[in-house]
């Protein structure tokens, strides 16, 4: 047990596509992934779940879509008054794709497949297939414990596998059922862009990742990302469910389905576990 043993907490502010963000910290340090929905409401909603207070060290951006980085410059800005400012990491390509407005002060930029130190955190971002510039995933690591977040990305990769198979909690892509965004509203080329290499994973994709990446780690798996015209959360559950009953870890691993709307959490993981 080190110097760092003590719980983690993971919050998922919010998830889809009017807004991302999640929390992770353990109460000494802390970080943000992505920040796509009004400043207001990510430390509304943080207070909400007790975390009014919890340090903020950096903000790790996955990629330049609004929903993942509306909010950065104004973020950065209110984080700046709030004590120090904070840095922003995200890839050279993300960082060069950004709208004006959401620039944020303090960009910090890494390269897909580097681990930064933030405080005694590590914050490791690996390439996803997206359609965007040079979009990544992100890991932290706090004492034994690791957190990934993967979602908007198109289809599984071996690198995310891998990378999904290291977690003790995840935040994993269920964005849409094939059939509902089949038989949806959508017009034909978002469809075909949501269905493409590098639009969004489908349940049945996500699954198939979980499939290849479930290892005796995780113990908490958060659907997120869905869609609220192309998905329902039974869907989504039903899709995950199946594959931790088919591998008899059903009963090792919490499942929940991360929300626009509200915040979820805080989750809990233990340092010490192994
Ligand atoms: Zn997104
Ligand atoms: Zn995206």
């Amino acid at each position: 047990m080190g110097l760092f043993a003590r719980d983690v907490q993971v919050c998922v502010v919010s998830s889809g596509s009017s807004g991302n963000c999640t929390y992770i910290g353990d109460g000494h340090a802390g970080v943000l992934i992505d920040c796509g929905l009004a400043t207001k409401q990510v430390m509304t909603r943080l207070a909400e779940v007790g975390l009014g207070d919890a340090p903020i060290d950096a903000v790790l951006v996955t990629h330049e879509h609004s929903d993942h980085v509306g909010a950065a410059g104004v973020l950065s800005r209110a984080l700046a008054k709030r004590g120090k400012p904070v840095p922003f990491l995200m890839t050279a390509g993300t960082a060069g794709a950004l709208q004006p407005r959401c620039v944020p002060d303090g960009i910090e930029l890494v390269e897909a497949g580097d681990t930064v130190e933030v405080r005694h955190l590590r914050a490791e971002c690996f390439p996803v297939p997206h359609d965007t510039r040079d979009p990544v995933g992100w890991r932290v690591h706090i004492g034994n414990v690791t957190i990934g977040v993967v979602t908007d990305l198109g289809r599984p990769t071996r690198l995310v596998v891998d990378k999904l198979s290291g977690c003790d909690l995840a935040v994993l892509e269920f964005n849409h059922d094939e059939d509902l965004l089949l038989e949806g509203p959508y017009p034909y080329w978002l469809k075909q862009r949501i269905k493409s290499n590098h639009g969004h994973l489908s349940n049945r994709q996500a699954a198939e990742l979980l499939t290849d990446a479930l290892s005796p780690r995780l113990r908490t798996l958060i659907l997120g990302h869905l869609s609220e015209e192309n998905n329902r959360p039974e869907h989504a559950l039903a899709a995950a469910g199946a594959v931790l009953r088919a591998a008899g870890a059903h009963e090792h691993v919490a499942v929940h389905v991360a929300e626009q709307h509200r915040a979820r959490g805080p989750f809990q993981v233990r340092t010490d576990h192994w």
